[in-house]
């Protein structure tokens, strides 16, 4: 017999914690027929509400159910982490317990590892039922993060992911504080298979990323896949030097030629705020990475535990 574990990251979930077992019931046949057990982790991300309570209750009747509360709310990327350390399975998949993540999909998947590959990943093909704005910049976000990173990351990838061990030790072995999964998936490599579906929305509850927590994780992801940034304040000083020393050469001759070196302060004004500003700017990138050295350098770690079942 062999061990496939599903990490469930659940933030605020009590809703969906039963209705996702219903879910995962269904496909279990499946997973019979092939001689694979399952084990379904549920990673209780310091909710507040009964998340916990809603995975006791599902444990009393279900062996196969366990349970590993935060002592407060670390983010998804330390719920995939502490799972992924806590699996025991031979093939690991990463689920959403809001059911974005099609159950249905999972046997499909398992044959793509039984055929070969050493982890099989989703994208979603739409937004469909996603705010328009939030779409645009995720797109932005894609494409500047492919330009500027030798890693891959896919625009519209999830963490639904089904790995198999070796896969998952890699991942585990990298022990970063700033996790971004979307990256790592891509830079430990390995042969993967893409599958394709439609945007299913949320089954019960709210989405737990405002716009500005996901424009803070967007900055923690270029952070952690790009020191491109680093180098704006280098080109930046280059334009500015090579603008300056032309300026100079204007203003040197139209002393000569017509007698007059001033064209009055707000030219001076406009020129100081700009250059503060681009300063100021690259300032600012190099503090996002300082202060990520910082969160690094003191090795806390990626999350507490308060109970384990
Ligand atoms: N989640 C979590 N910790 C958090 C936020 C979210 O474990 O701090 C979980 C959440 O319970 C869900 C998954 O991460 O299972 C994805 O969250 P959500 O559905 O809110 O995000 P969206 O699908 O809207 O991007
Ligand atoms: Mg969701």
């Amino acid at each position: 017999m062999s061990l496939l574990s599903i990490v469930v990251p659940s933030y605020n979930e009590e809703e969906n914690i039963a209705d996702f077992y219903q879910e995962i019931l269904k496909i279990s046949p499946f997973f019979e027929e092939k001689k694979i057990e399952l084990e379904i982790l549920y990673i209780d991300d310091g909710s507040k509400d009964g998340t916990a309570a809603e995975v006791k209750k599902l444990r009393a009747v279900d062996e196969r159910v366990h349970l590993l509360s935060f002592s407060r709310n670390f983010g998804k990327e330390a719920a995939v982490y502490a799972g992924l350390q806590k699996a025991k399975g031979d093939y690991v998949v990463l689920m959403d317990v809001d059911l974005q993540d099609p159950p249905s999909l999972l046997p499909e998947m398992f044959s793509y590892l039984e055929q070969g590959y050493d982890s099989v990943a989703t994208r979603r093909v739409t937004r469909k039922g996603e705010p328009v704005i939030r779409s645009f910049f995720a797109r932005l976000f894609y494409r500047l993060m492919n330009k500027i990173s030798k890693t891959e990351i896919v625009d519209g990838a999830r963490d639904y992911r089904l790995m198999t061990r070796q896969v998952v030790d890699a991942i585990l072995s990298i022990t970063e504080y700033n996790r971004f999964t979307k990256g790592i998936f891509g830079w430990v490599g390995f042969e993967t298979k893409w599958i394709e579906f439609e945007n299913v929305e949320r089954n019960k509850g709210e989405t737990k990323w405002s716009f500005w927590k996901l424009f803070l994780y967007s900055i923690d992801g270029i952070t952690a896949f790009s020191t491109a940034p680093l180098a704006v304040a280098s080109i930046m000083g280059v334009v500015f030097c090579f603008a300056a020393f032309l300026l100079i050469i204007v203003t040197i001759a139209r002393k000569m030629l017509f007698g007059d070196p001033t064209s009055g302060w707000p030219s001076l004004v406009c020129i100081i705020s700009l250059i503060s500003g681009v300063q100021l700017f690259c300032l600012g990138i190099v503090g996002q990475y300082l202060s990520r050295t910082y969160m690094e350098v003191k090795r806390r770690p990626v999350y507490l535990i308060k109970e384990d079942i």
